[in-house]
């Protein structure tokens, strides 16, 4: 069957290396088999095309051939189309295969902030420590420079006596002698088939391949004690609210010096009175009398950053949008900022005074 990569990723034959993998992590997200919109077929298929959209040089291989390239049997050196797609999966290919290939994008990169965090990342070789997530508010002022803020966590982090090699202080430590140093151990299975071998993590060691003569005291060998401990959280402006940033490493520590896990951290932005945020625009409201609606003039408005005096002119309608270019959100990453817009409402008077009422009545 012929399947256009292309299309099965939305984007133009033209694209370029970025954009196809912005349109396969976007996909990706959408149809991960873990999400309610998942669709295992179509996340297959967004992976499988990604495999050789993503690659320049198979690109350019199923390029020259275009979508029927199957059809028309395949490279002319005898390689065929289950193998190139094969090769493509990065080797595992089986029709059923699970097993995803990525083609070097970090998984934790585009799942991290969608999916639960239990245990280690995927593709540790050694037991990892446990990711972490915290929630931090911050106000919509803060979105305009960004914010540095300390945090105080009770977590996981490594001993400080044996500073994580498990040993006490002063003491031996040696190679693991049931894996000899390797970390993992390799066993060969005789069975009617043939001999199998399997190699597993060394469960003496922990993967780390080393045992001490002496364990530490303050962490029984463990290379890991519970401490609050203090991270810097440096939130960049332009933040959007519940974006989650990732501090690599920052989670809690692995026992038996394995990697530690990774700090996540969910930025809630306060909503504010006076202030609302439409994307990277801020809209507020602004009360002027009906005389001044009628007659024009200047008021101060607040921004968020400081006043700044808007002219009104004469005739201002309620509802009217006064812009006040620059003055809103700044763009994630980026150099501009959006506007903000200033909505008027105008004030009727509840109560008049005699002479008002004359004057109002004059005018009618
Ligand atoms: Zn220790
Ligand atoms: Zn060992």
């Amino acid at each position: 069957m012929s399947k256009d990569y292309y299309k099965i990723l939305n984007v133009e034959k033209g694209a370029d290396q970025d954009e196809i993998k912005r349109a396969f992590r976007k996909l990706a997200h959408k149809y991960h088999p873990d999400k309610e919109t998942g669709d295992e077929a179509k996340f297959k298929e967004i992976n499988e095309a990604y495999q050789v959209l993503g690659k320049p040089e198979k690109r350019k291989q199923y390029d020259q051939f275009g979508s029927s390239f199957d059809q028309m049997g395949g490279f002319g050196g005898g390689m065929n189309w289950s193998d190139f797609m094969s090769q493509a999966r990065g080797g595992g290919g089986g029709a059923n295969g699970a097993k995803f290939d990525f083609g070097g994008l970090d998984l934790g990169d585009i799942f991290g902030d969608m999916f639960g965090f239990g245990g280690g990342r995927n593709g540790r070789s050694r037991g990892g420590g446990e990711d972490i997530q915290v929630d931090f508010e911050i106000g919509l002022k803060d979105v305009i420079n960004g914010i540095k803020k300390e945090v105080e966590l009770y977590k996981t982090v490594k001993c400080e006596h044996c500073h994580g090699n498990m040993a006490e202080p002063g003491t031996p430590i040696n190679a693991c002698s049931t894996c000899n140093g390797q970390g993992r151990v390799t066993r060969v299975q005789q069975t009617m088939l043939g001999a199998f071998q399997s190699s597993s993590t060394c469960t003496d060691c922990h993967g780390s391949g080393k045992k001490a003569e002496t364990p530490c005291s303050k962490c029984s060998g463990q290379g890991v004690t519970k401490k609050k401990e203090k991270i810097n959280i440096e939130i960049p402006a332009g933040i959007e609210d519940g974006s989650t940033l990732r501090l690599t490493g920052k989670g809690n520590a692995a026992p038996f010096g394995g990697e530690a896990g990774d700090l996540y951290v969910r930025v809630r932005i306060r909503s504010d009175k006076v202030f609302q945020r439409h994307g990277k625009d801020i809209y507020m409201q602004n009360n002027i009398s009906f005389v001044e609606a009628a007659l024009g003039g200047e008021i101060d408005v607040g921004t968020l950053e400081s006043e700044v005096s808007l002219k009104i002119p004469a005739g201002t309608q309620p509802g009217t949008k006064f812009r006040l270019k620059g003055k809103g959100m700044p763009q994630l990453h980026g150099s501009t900022r959006g506007d903000m817009y200033v909505v008027i409402e105008v004030a009727v008077p509840k109560k008049l005074s005699r002479k008002q009422r004359k004057l109002l009545e004059d005018f009618e």
